[in-house]
């Protein structure tokens, strides 16, 4: 009994095989199994000293009975037809009590739909956001739990082992039922879209608006990594642009297609923000800005028909380049105060009562988004009267008041010069938006009744009214 694993593992893809030897080496036995066996012999190969805590299994069979009920498994498979594919397999192998935690990136829909069709199996079922990549996985990721709170409390251990640490806190956190832990996944990597793509739009006026050089960038970004905009991506962003390609001798950047991939979470964040009725603009342009850029010879030719703007951005560098970090900031501000928006309308949607602060608070280390300014969010939405838009909390009224003249001279320069800014101008109209008292949907409001009798309210009076347009419409 005693040399009987703690836990499963199913998948040794790059996530999977990471998160196994992080496993192992926190000092559980893992049992672990992969579809295609010799993986799992590769796996077990290159385990090093970790081996005498793995036990490879070619069958599930071999892994349920490798593990001590009640067993819990993770399974670490590529998102859809395969996580189905790997519960139907349990099922046959595993007992009541026995736990199953998907841990890949799965729609949160599916998420629900796998609790449901699981609830009278006798089996517990987790769903378990996790990010960090390959790294994190090896060393410590930022995990979100979704699952009963008892289901968690069976896991906790192992989980918040494996997890980041963030000035010793884990990392790892319960946030809710169901689907809760894969939402907040998504919207982390919809969070993960905008800033990506606000850094790439400011590297565009790095390098097309001033003319530098890749290795001129690297070093700017390296210097806001010391700054407000400290944070793993900028200080990825510098690492990246300062890398030669050995084959070449060029900047790693220069040499590599503009054109980017997506798997899906960032379009599935746009999609519940939209069916949550939350703008979530920049996240919305980020996704588009990845499409667009997929139309390569699209957009070859339109260059050919149109021409390449030729303005360079006016004003002293040293001006220019405070402003390009401070607009960053405030698009970013903007970008965070639209995931939190989302992830507060899902919860009381789902009635997950999802945990803002413990949410900002795991994020701080192990994932792709971590750095210092997740723990001013935790702070703004940690207090009992914390504002209902992170934009509106005390601490962030003072950080947009200073930075967004500085986005609005930055997109002001981008529009004029030619240089596309989708995500920065987003967050500013939003940010516009949401600060203007009186708007400009009266005009929409008279546009929709005298089309479609929609009716309107009035400024001056309660109730329902309708325009004097007689039969125009
Ligand atoms: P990966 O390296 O491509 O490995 C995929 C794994 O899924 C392999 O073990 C593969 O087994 C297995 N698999 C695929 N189709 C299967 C099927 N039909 N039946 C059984 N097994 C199947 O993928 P990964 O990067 O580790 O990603 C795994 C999950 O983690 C995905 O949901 C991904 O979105 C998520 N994730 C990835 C990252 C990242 O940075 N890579 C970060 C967070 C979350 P075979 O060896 O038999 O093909």
């Amino acid at each position: 009994m005693e040399n009987k694993a703690d836990i499963g593992l199913i998948g040794l893809g790059v996530m999977g095989s990471n998160l196994a030897l992080n496993i192992a080496e926190k000092g559980h036995r893992v049992a672990v199994f992969n579809r295609t066996t010799s993986r799992t012999d590769a796996f077990y190969g290159q385990a090093g000293s970790l081996r005498e805590r793995i036990v490879p299994c070619h069958t599930i069979e071999a892994l349920a009975e490798a593990i001590r009920p009640p067993r819990p498994v993770i399974v670490m498979v590529q998102a859809g037809q395969a996580v189905d594919g790997q519960i139907a397999l349990l099922r046959s192998v595993l007992s009541a009590r026995d736990i199953v935690v998907d841990a890949g990136n799965a729609n949160f829909r599916d998420t629900m739909r796998r609790f449901a069709e699981l609830k009278d199996s006798g089996l517990t079922f987790i769903g378990m956001g996790v990010s960090g990549g390959e790294e994190g996985a090896r060393h410590g990721p930022s995990i979100m739990v979704g699952g009963t709170e008892e289901s968690w409390r069976r896991v906790e251990d192992v989980l918040t082992a494996i997890s980041a640490k963030y000035e010793g806190e884990p990392c790892a956190a319960w946030l809710g039922t169901d689907g809760a832990g894969h939402f907040v996944k998504t919207i982390h990597n919809g969070i993960e879209y905008a800033d990506m793509q606000m850094i790439a739009e400011i590297y565009g006026m790095l390098r097309d608006g001033l003319g530098l050089s890749a290795k001129e960038i690297a070093p700017v970004f390296a210097g806001w990594n010391r700054g407000r905009l400290n944070s793993y991506l900028i200080e990825i962003t510098a690492t990246v642009l300062a890398a030669d390609d050995p084959g070449t001798g060029s900047p790693v950047v220069d040499i590599i297609l503009d054109r980017a991939g997506q798997k899906g979470t960032g379009k599935w964040s746009v999609i519940e923000a939209q069916t949550l009725g939350v703008p979530a603009t920049a996240i919305e342009a980020a996704v588009a800005a990845r499409v667009l850029s997929a139309m390569k010879g699209e957009r070859t030719a339109a260059e050919a028909v149109f021409g390449v703007p030729a303005t360079r951005l006016a004003g002293g560098r040293k001006a220019l380049l405070a402003d390009l970090e401070l607009a960053l900031f405030a698009g970013k501000i903007a970008a965070y105060a639209q995931g939190f928006a989302v992830m507060d309308a899902a919860s009381k949607e789902f009635g997950w009562n999802l945990p803002l602060p413990t949410i900002a608070k795991i994020w701080r280390a192990g994932c792709i988004i971590r750095s210092q300014f997740l723990g001013r969010i935790a702070e703004a939405f940690g207090t009992s009267d914390s504002a209902a838009n992170l934009l509106m909390a005390p601490a962030f009224v003072e950080m947009m008041k200073e930075a967004h003249p500085s986005l609005r001279r930055i997109v002001a320069q981008a529009v004029e010069a030619g240089l596309p800014v989708p995500a920065l101008s987003s967050a500013l109209a939003y940010f516009d938006s949401y600060r203007q008292g009186r708007g400009t949907s009266n005009l929409i409001q008279a546009q929709r009744d005298f089309f479609g009798a929609h009716g309107f309210e009035r400024v001056d009076a309660e109730g329902a009214f309708h325009g004097p347009w007689g039969s125009g419409g």
